[in-house]
């Protein structure tokens, strides 16, 4: 199934991203299996499945955990592709072993430059990308945005300008990267439509739960933390169980919101962890 009907059809679409297992990490890489299984409960229209995220060059499970979730779950799957570390036969084989695995839709994605270190790729931008899976295939070609800018932009005008070669590539749908404040977003939103940009954009959220989690992916993802998310933190970073409550309250209250407005769709990033994903769909099931 084609995601770009999917958001096109309904009101709010619902959709998970998880990431291949870490291959040291303890657990078989088996895991992600239980993972998908216990998420399926919540119903996602679609399962995101990462590329390389972390520095891994050629993602070979990406396409097997995206391949399953579709054959073996009965849920439409979105296999990611990056191109910073790519050449150009490499990534025809990619969308080469997506197509023969029947993957229908690829987010593309530059990937992130890790500083200091040499870019050998045959693209520059995810737009490049985006063309060479157009040439190549019939998939349906979603892309990343930024509700507060790239950060290698210089500012959010002159990105919403580059993201217009994406969707002239043939990106059918954007997915932002992850933000705690609202009204950024509708901002975005904005400008992003005054710029002709017609395409449905999904709205990425991440529930903030650990301590070890505002350090690393929060102080990472350089997103504004609004009065009411430090004020969160501040009250519970040292009391465990009280901050994960917290963060999946955040999380719905901001789902609840966003989903009032008329977000085309919402895009939880799980990081892998069920039990907090499905707490946060619990609490909003009711508008979906
Ligand atoms: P681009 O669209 O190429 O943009 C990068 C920068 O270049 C921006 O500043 C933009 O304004 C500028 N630019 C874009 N096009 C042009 C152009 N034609 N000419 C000049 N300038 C241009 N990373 C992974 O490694 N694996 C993943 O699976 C992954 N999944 C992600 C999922 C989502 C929803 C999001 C939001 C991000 C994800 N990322 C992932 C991170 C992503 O790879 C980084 O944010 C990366 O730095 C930029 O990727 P991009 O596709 O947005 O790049």
């Amino acid at each position: 199934m084609r995601i770009t009907d999917l958001y096109n059809s309904k009101k709010t679409v619902f959709s998970l991203e998880i990431f291949p297992p870490k291959k040291e990490a303890s657990g078989s890489p088996e895991s992600i299996y239980h993972t998908v299984e216990k998420l399926a409960a919540s119903k996602p229209d679609f399962i995101s499945v990462t590329y390389g995220a972390g520095g891994n060059l050629v993602d070979n499970a990406t396409c097997e955990i995206a391949a399953s979730i579709k054959k073996n779950f009965g849920i439409e799957a979105m296999a990611h592709l990056t191109c910073v570390n790519s050449g150009r036969d490499e990534v025809r084989e990619m969308i080469r072993r997506y197509k023969a695995a029947d993957i229908e839709n690829v987010l593309v994605l530059r990937g992130d430059i890790i500083e200091g270190s040499e870019v050998h790729s045959d693209f520059s931008h995810a737009n490049e990308l985006a063309i060479e899976v157009h040439r190549n295939s019939d998939i349906t070609i979603l892309g990343a945005c930024y509700p507060e800018g790239h950060y290698e932009s210089e500012d959010l005008h002159s990105d919403i300008q580059n993201l217009k070669y994406k969707i002239g590539a043939g990106v059918g749908a954007l997915i932002t990267q992850l933000f705690f404040d609202n009204a950024l977003f509708y901002d975005f939103i904005g400008q992003a439509k005054g710029a002709g940009i017609a395409v449905p954009i999904a709205a990425g959220i991440m529930p903030i739960v650990s301590k070890r989690q505002i350090e690393k992916t929060v102080a990472l993802s350089g997103a504004s933390l609004p009065h009411s998310f430090t004020g969160m933190i501040g009250r519970c970073e040292n009391h465990p169980d009280e901050l994960r409550r917290a963060g999946i309250d955040y999380a719905i209250r901001q789902i609840r919101d966003l989903i009032e407005h008329g977000a085309d769709g919402i895009h939880l990033y799980t990081m892998n962890n069920p039990d907090v994903s499905l707490a946060v769909y619990e609490g909003i099931a009711d508008l979906l």
